[in-house]
């Protein structure tokens, strides 16, 4: 049986391989893709832009595969464009199943199951249960009774919202993520790529899905693989892929139980000390205050080869971090005496950045650049807030009317501002979004790479001009001399 499992992204490259690296592949719908193609059915990625043409293409796949059901995932910005999909699918062939997961799905599924193109929606987790609702589609039955789906019969329209399973404990038995079903999509399969070390986040930052998702079912919710899992899978990637060099380890904070950081840290060193190549490692980090003046860390995870951390800092205003985003506590000072800390050391740091919080005014931006340029990290990502609807955060913009439908368009979803604020406007606050660069290394860049990337923040702003400026950008020689002149890590793409 046919299966296909589409992802859909307006962060790509002009063409026919729209993914920039190996990092850009979503976890989500590759596990759920990977677990399905090990239990023997014949599964296909469809990688979707807002330049694919839908019909035409959705058409031609069902032509040629003749497939039996479509897997779809999205987070809420994605969400118009993933219904247009499965719109369009139900409008070609009727019989065939669509599938919806993600976190849009699992945070809002009483408003998602009211679009009747649905067939099912999973909630949470869904590698066990998609496995189970194709093979009962293979058996010509009526899918029913499957933990963490909510199921429409096609017959009678009824909904059957069934009860969730909890989070799977042991990620070591998930299969390793099947890297090659996404090849055809991605440009450069070259210099880095990237391994899932956990799943979860003990923290309840306002603006992230993670406090909701972490109800959705029971079981403890932060979890990790053992380092040897880890290591393995390492292992395949570099002989699937031997010039690659960066590995990103993905978890929402690695940082959160030393005695593993420290344990995997063993691993990683042991491991690199065996390759020809050795390889480095980028990690996130959400520091609490006593990890950020903690030398023996730093050291211990440079040791391992993790060279490149990148952090959530969001706002330089405590008050903003304390009071409105609830991030994890520290000072300004902690992150600056961080900063400088990791330098000695030889790492770079990067440093995300988000503009336009609600309750966010233009002084407090300023204490943020006066932060950042503090910290004076190797590299800045800034984003513009974005309402993600089931955050905490998304509720208290709507309660301070901060939002309508046409400020949650999810174009350039966290590069457009939407929302004025009191105290700092629509305007400044896209500005400042382009500008922000300039004001954290003004004086210490030279000028000309400076200007190059308050131009490139202002390609972000139309998704269809940032592709086409990736495609020029991406061939070999012109990608070579951006990483020359670059500050920007390697990992960086
Ligand atoms: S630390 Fe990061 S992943 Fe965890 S809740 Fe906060 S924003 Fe989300």
């Amino acid at each position: 049986m046919n299966i296909c499992c589409v992802y859909t992204t307006d962060n790509y490259i002009a063409g026919k391989k729209p993914l920039v690296s190996l990092v850009k592949i979503p976890f989500g719908i590759s596990f759920i893709a990977t677990s399905l193609k090990n239990s023997g059915y014949d599964v296909q990625i469809l990688v979707i832009t807002p330049e694919t043409d839908i019909r035409r293409t959705i058409k031609g796949y069902i032509e040629e595969h003749h497939p039996r059901l479509f897997c779809l995932t999205s987070v809420s910005s994605q969400y118009p464009l993933i219904r247009d999909i499965a719109r369009t699918v139900r409008s070609i062939d009727d019989s065939i199943y669509l599938l919806l997961g993600g976190h849009h799905a699992s945070l809002n599924p009483e408003a998602t199951i009211k679009e009747p193109c649905f067939d099912a929606l999973c909630i949470g987790e869904g590698e066990f249960s998609v496995v189970e609702y194709a093979s009962q589609i293979q058996d010509g039955k009526t899918p029913s009774q499957i933990h963490n789906l909510w199921i429409r019969d096609k017959e009678n329209g009824t909904v059957e919202q069934n009860d969730s399973h909890p989070f799977i404990q042991d990620l070591d038995g998930l299969p390793f993520m099947d890297i090659k079903m996404w090849d055809r999509w991605i440009a450069h399969t070259t210099r880095v790529a990237q391994v899932l070390i956990g799943r979860g986040c003990p923290n309840t930052c306002t603006y992230c899905s993670n406090h909701a998702l972490a109800k959705l079912c029971g079981g403890k919710y932060v979890r990790f693989r053992s380092p040897d899992n880890i290591i393995e899978e390492i292992n395949r990637i570099i002989i699937d892929y031997p010039t690659v060099r960066y590995v990103r380890l993905q978890a929402e904070t690695l940082s959160i139980n030393l005695e593993y950081t420290y344990a995997l840290c063993d691993r990683l060193k042991e491991f690199n000390a065996g390759l020809k190549y050795p390889l480095s490692f980028q990690i996130n980090l959400s520091p609490g205050k006593g990890l950020l003046t903690d030398k023996e860390f730093l050291y211990r995870l440079k040791s391992a080869g993790i060279d490149n951390i990148s952090i959530g800092l969001e706002s330089g205003s405590e008050k903003v971090r304390n009071e409105i985003l609830k991030r994890p506590r520290y000072t300004n000072r902690d992150i600056i005496d961080f900063c400088n800390l990791a330098r000695t050391v030889g790492m770079h740091v990067k440093l995300n950045v988000l503009i336009g919080i609600p309750g966010e005014t233009l002084s407090d931006f300023q204490e943020t650049i006066a932060c950042v340029r503090d910290c004076n990290p190797q590299h800045v990502t800034p984003f513009i807030f974005y309402p993600y609807p089931g955050t905490k955060l998304y509720n208290m913009a709507r309660n301070m009317n901060l939002l309508s439908e046409d400020l949650v368009n999810p174009t350039a979803e966290r590069k457009i501002s939407r929302p004025d604020l009191p105290g700092f406007s629509k305007k400044q606050i896209q500005r400042e979004f382009i500008l922000f660069y300039y004001h954290v290394y003004r004086g210490r860049l030279p000028f000309y790479m400076i200007a190059a990337r308050a131009i490139r923040e202002f390609m972000f702003i139309d998704p269809k001009i940032n592709a086409r400026f990736k495609k020029v950008f991406n061939y070999s020689f012109l990608r070579n001399l951006r990483h020359k002149l670059s500050t920007d890590p390697p990992h960086h793409l």
